[in-house]
C-alpha cells in the first residue's frame, strides 16, 4: 500500500488519542479563562493581507518571509491567518464592541499559518489559544492576564519547568529615543549585522533585537537596553505591575532583550518558556498593544492579549494523556444475536456508554482479540445458546473475572460496572 497522497510540509494531522490531549488542554484552558470573563470569539482563518501587513509590521518576520499570501478569484490579496490579535481586533473596531461595557475579554482558539522551516515543534500549521482583553489602561489588567495565563498552565498540568520572561519595550513617547540609541549603536556595526538586519537598521531597528541569526544575536549583547529608556509613564506603569505580580505570588525573570516578533506592541511584554522542548522553547507570549484599535479605525483603546501554542503544550503533556476506551464489546455469533447486539449497543449508547460490536462475521476468538485491541473493559458474548436462554456471558477484560448475565438485566449490569469503574 502506498498513500497517493500526503499532507503538506509543515502541516500535521492530530490523531486519536492526541485529541483527547487537545480537547482536555482546551478545557484546561476555558476553566481558567471563564471566571476572569473571557468569552469566546471565532475569527475568520483568512483575511485581507493589509490586515497583518498594517499589524504586525512590514519588517517583521512574519510579514517578510512567513504569510500564506495569495490573489483570490476576486483579485483580492489575501492571507491566511499568521496570528489572533489583528483578526480579533478587526472584529472589535468592525462590530463596534467599544460601546459594550468594557472591559470586553475575548479567547480564541485554533489554527494559524506561518511558513516557516518545520522542525520539532514548529510547524507551518500550528494551533494556538489566545486572549484579548480590551479597554484597560491600568497595569492590574497586565497581571490579571498574566495571571490568568499562569493558572491556565498550571491547571493543564504544568509549572515546574516554565518560566516568565517580562520586558517593557516603551510607547510612542520613549521608543523613539530608544531607537535613535539603537540606531547609533548598530551604526558603527553596519557591515556585521545580516542583510535583513541591515535593511532593519532604517526602517526598525528594534527588529534587529529579535533576529535570529547568529552574528546578529552576538551584536546584541552589548546594545542599549530598552528599560533604560523608558519615559516616566511607562517606567510607572512597568513598576507597578512588578509589585502586583510580586503581590501574586507569581515569579518572572526581566529579559529587557525580548522586543517580541510583531510591531504592534507597547510597553508590557511577556513570554513563557520551557527547558523542556530543546529549541522550540517558547509556549506562550504577550503584550500590550495599545495604539492597535486606533490604528485600525475604532476609539483610542489600551489592550492586551497572549496566544499560547497548543503542539508545544500537548507535546510538554505527553505523558499525561489518558484516553478513554469502550466499557464494552459485544461479541456475536450468528445473525440473530448480532441484531441483539445492535439493540443492546444503541440503547447503551444513548445512556452515553462507550460500547462496541464485534462486526465482521469473525470467529470468536479473533471478535476476542479485536475486543482486547479496542481497550474494551467488558465483553459480552452472545451466542446462539445464550440467545436462546436471553443471557450473554461476560467477561472483565482488566481482571479476568467473568460469568454471565441476562440479557434483560445486561444494562443495568454495565451501568453499574460504570459506575465502579468511575
Ligand atoms: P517562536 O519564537 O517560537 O517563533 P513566536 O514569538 O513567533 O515564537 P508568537 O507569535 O508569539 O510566537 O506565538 C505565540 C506562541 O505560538 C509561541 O510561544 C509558540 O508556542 C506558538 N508558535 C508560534 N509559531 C509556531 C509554529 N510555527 N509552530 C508551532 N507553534 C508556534
Ligand atoms: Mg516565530
Amino acid at each position: 500500500m502506498k498513500p497517493r497522497f500526503h499532507a503538506l510540509k509543515g502541516v500535521e494531522d492530530i490523531l486519536p488519542p492526541d485529541t483527547y490531549l487537545w480537547r482536555d488542554i482546551e478545557r484546561k484552558a476555558m476553566q481558567a479563562f471563564g471566571p476572569c470573563g473571557f468569552e469566546e470569539i471565532k475569527i475568520p482563518i483568512i483575511e485581507h493581507t493589509e490586515l497583518f501587513l498594517r499589524s504586525i509590521g512590514e519588517t517583521t518576520d512574519i510579514v517578510e518571509k512567513e504569510m500564506y499570501t495569495f490573489t483570490d478569484k476576486g483579485g483580492r490579496s489575501v492571507t491566511l491567518r499568521p496570528e489572533g490579535t489583528a483578526p480579533v481586533v478587526r472584529a472589535y473596531v468592525e462590530h463596534n464592541l467599544a460601546t459594550r461595557p468594557s472591559p470586553q475579554k475575548f479567547f480564541y482558539r485554533g489554527p494559524m499559518f506561518r511558513y516557516e522551516r518545520p522542525q520539532k515543534g514548529r510547524q507551518r500549521q500550528f494551533y494556538q489559544i489566545g486572549v484579548e482583553a480590551f479597554g484597560v489602561a491600568e497595569p492590574g489588567i497586565d497581571a490579571e492576564v498574566i495571571a490568568m495565563l499562569i493558572d491556565f498552565l498550571e491547571k493543564a498540568g504544568l509549572s515546574s519547568s516554565l518560566s516568565l520572561e517580562l520586558n517593557s519595550i516603551g510607547c510612542d513617547v520613549c521608543r523613539p529615543d530608544y531607537k535613535a540609541k539603537l540606531r547609533e549603536y548598530f551604526g558603527g556595526r553596519l557591515s556585521e549585522l545580516c542583510p535583513d538586519c541591515a535593511r532593519r537598521f532604517e526602517q526598525n531597528p528594534l527588529r534587529i533585537l529579535d533576529c535570529k541569526v547568529e552574528r546578529c544575536a552576538a551584536l546584541k549583547q552589548d546594545a542599549p537596553l530598552i528599560t533604560d529608556s523608558l519615559c516616566e509613564a511607562c517606567r510607572t506603569h512597568f513598576d507597578e505591575l512588578k509589585n502586583l505580580l510580586g503581590n501574586l505570588g507569581i515569579d518572572y525573570k526581566l529579559n529587557p532583550r525580548m522586543v517580541r516578533g510583531l510591531d504592534y506592541y507597547t510597553r508590557t511584554t511577556f513570554e513563557v518558556t520551557t527547558n523542556l522542548l530543546g529549541a522550540q522553547n517558547a509556549v506562550a507570549a504577550g503584550g500590550r498593544y495599545d495604539k492597535l484599535v486606533e490604528e485600525f479605525g475604532g476609539p483610542p483603546t489600551p489592550a492586551i492579549g497572549f496566544a499560547a501554542g497548543t503542539e508545544r503544550l500537548a507535546a510538554l503533556l505527553q505523558s499525561t494523556l489518558k484516553a478513554p476506551s469502550p466499557s464494552l464489546f459485544i461479541a456475536t455469533l450468528g445473525a440473530e444475536a448480532s441484531r441483539e447486539a445492535l439493540k443492546m449497543a444503541v440503547s447503551l449508547r444513548r445512556k452515553g456508554i462507550w460500547t462496541e460490536i464485534g462486526y465482521g462475521g469473525a470467529s470468536l476468538k479473533s471478535q476476542l482479540r479485536k475486543a482486547d485491541r479496542t481497550g474494551a473493559v467488558y465483553v459480552f458474548i452472545i451466542g446462539e445458546d445464550e440467545l436462546r436462554e436471553r443471557k450473554a456471558k461476560w467477561k472483565n477484560l482488566k481482571d479476568g473475572s467473568s460469568g454471565e448475565v441476562r440479557l434483560e438485566d445486561a444494562e443495568g449490569f454495565i451501568q453499574n460496572a460504570g459506575q465502579r469503574l468511575a
